[in-house]
């Protein structure tokens, strides 16, 4: 039997102790300050900004990079934070090169923008580094306001709330606060705890409370809330997992993407982690590029993702996909379960039909291949965990007004759980701090 990378099956320790630590280390390191001068200068500081319209916060991106420039980086947190409290998580995880540095005109003119993203980082992360605090509370209101999920959208919505004068209570089901920033995020992207800083930074504001491992639906009900607080929101997430739909799917091996990415994030020993030698993920987004690239991280020797449709179909960004192709995922498209193939109760192989447009339909040709491996991740997709509790569900989500305004009375929504978004961290933030401002307005009777 082979040892580290060609041990057969699901086993721990592929690695060597070091080549974890490098494995996993910061995916971009941040700038010095002399690099961020550099940057900045690159910036046009355009009127009328196409990055700042491109941002589903609409950071004045213009203003924090000239002042950045002006040496006045807090100046330049002060500007991310009025607008993006998160803005600390959101410079390390927006896909960017969808967003704002797709809209930047040195984009457009020379192929590379300005880069956003780890200016943002820069100011942001000398902010918090020092503990300065922008924002103070306004007198308190009386009004008492409860939140599902201290993911991004509950945060950001207690924040704005709290800043109102209002006093938030969240519930999360989970032991610590940060929804999928702590449990979800590729472990690259957020190194040494800053999930957990960022989550210190926002209550430090004062008037949150947060009560861990406390379900909705489980230890409390939807009118048990609408009961005791003047207001509720819903950031709950997308707790549920699609179904592969294929013959052998609990097979032992099958495992889902987002659970085997939540063990990771929480790992104290990253060489305890038990990967297959062979590893297939079957899905096309962020989920499924996460699972892959760490599970070829921990040492698994071959990866493959596959994908029912083209790669101009699949929602992972260009930079996503780019990024695994380099650290030797291999991605096939066209391919769709059709069969675990198991010995023994153990996956051994997959099965896949092949597939093509007919008509703007997705049909399989007949045609079919064959990956030998020995786990499979699902990786095709989240559902909403919950029946929505009396709050109508419109496609799978709930549903939810220009305002994140659900169809019950005094019951906001917003981020994964609620229709409109495009299940980004940027957006639930976006979505969680204007339900909040609305929420407000309802609470002052205006
Ligand atoms: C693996 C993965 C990688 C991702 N990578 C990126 C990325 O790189 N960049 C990016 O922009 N986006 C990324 N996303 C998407 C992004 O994480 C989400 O869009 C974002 O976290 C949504 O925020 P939210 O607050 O709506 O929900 P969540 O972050 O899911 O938070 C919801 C919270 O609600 C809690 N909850 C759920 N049900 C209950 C209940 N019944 N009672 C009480 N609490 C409950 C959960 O425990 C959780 O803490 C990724 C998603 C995944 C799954
Ligand atoms: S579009 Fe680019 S150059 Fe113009 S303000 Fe934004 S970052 Fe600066």
């Amino acid at each position: 039997m082979g040892e580290g990378i060609l041990k057969d099956g699901i086993a721990a320790g592929r690695l060597a102790e070091n080549q974890y630590v490098s494995n996993f280390a910061d995916l971009h390191p941040p700038f010095e300050a002399h690099e961020a001068f550099v940057e900045a200068d690159r910036c046009y500081f355009c009127y009328d900004a196409p990055c700042q319209t491109a941002c589903p916060t609409s950071i004045d991106i213009p203003l924090f990079i000239r002042e950045i420039l002006t040496d006045n980086p807090l100046g330049a947190a002060e500007t991310i934070f009025q607008q993006n409290i998160l803005g600390g998580m959101c410079a390390r995880v927006c896909p960017t090169e969808q967003l704002c540095e797709e809209a930047c005109v040195r984009e457009a003119a020379e192929g590379k923008p300005v880069k956003i993203g780890m200016l943002q980082r820069y100011a942001t992360d000398v902010a918090m580094n020092q503990g300065v605090q922008f924002f103070e509370r306004a007198a308190p209101s009386g009004k008492r306001v409860a939140i599902v999920g201290a993911g991004p959208a509950g945060l950001a919505c207690a924040h704005r709330l709290s800043m109102h004068g209002h006093e938030v209570t969240i519930y999360d089901a989970r032991p610590k606060a940060g929804g999928l920033n702590e449990y979800g995020i590729a472990f690259y992207k957020t190194i040494d705890n800053f999930a957990q800083r960022e989550v210190d930074y926002v209550t430090a504001i004062g008037g949150i409370s947060i009560e861990t491992g406390k379900i909705l639906g489980e230890h409390f009900s939807l009118s048990d809330l609408t009961g005791k607080f003047d207001a509720v929101f819903l950031g709950m997430g997308l707790g549920g997992v699609n179904a592969l739909r294929a013959d052998g799917e609990d097979a032992d091996g099958v495992d889902n993407a987002v659970d085997f990415i939540a063990t990771l994030r929480q790992a104290e020993d990253l060489g305890a982690l038990p990967v297959g030698r062979r590893v297939v993920v079957i899905g096309g987004g962020m989920t499924a590029i996460d699972a892959a690239v760490q599970s070829k991280l921990l040492g698994a020797e071959e990866v493959t993702m596959v994908y029912r449709r083209g790669k101009e179909q699949m929602s992972a960004s260009g930079f996503e996909q780019d990024l695994a192709a380099a650290k030797g995922v291999n991605i096939r498209h066209w391919l769709a379960p059709k069969r675990v193939i198991t010995n023994a109760g153990k996956v051994t192989g997959i099965e896949l039909d092949y597939m093509r447009l007919d008509a703007e339909r997705l049909v399989a040709t007949g045609e079919t291949t064959t990956i030998a491996c020995d786990q499979v991740f699902k990786a095709i997709g989240q559902t909403l965990a919950t029946d929505g509790e009396g709050v109508r569900l419109s496609g799978g989500k709930i549903e939810v007004d220009d305002e994140g305004h659900t169809s019950m009375a005094k019951v906001w929504a917003g981020g994964d759980c609620a229709t409109g978004g495009d299940d980004l961290t940027v957006t639930a933030v976006a979505e969680g701090r204007d339900a909040a401002e609305s929420i407000n307005r309802f609470l002052r009777g205006n």
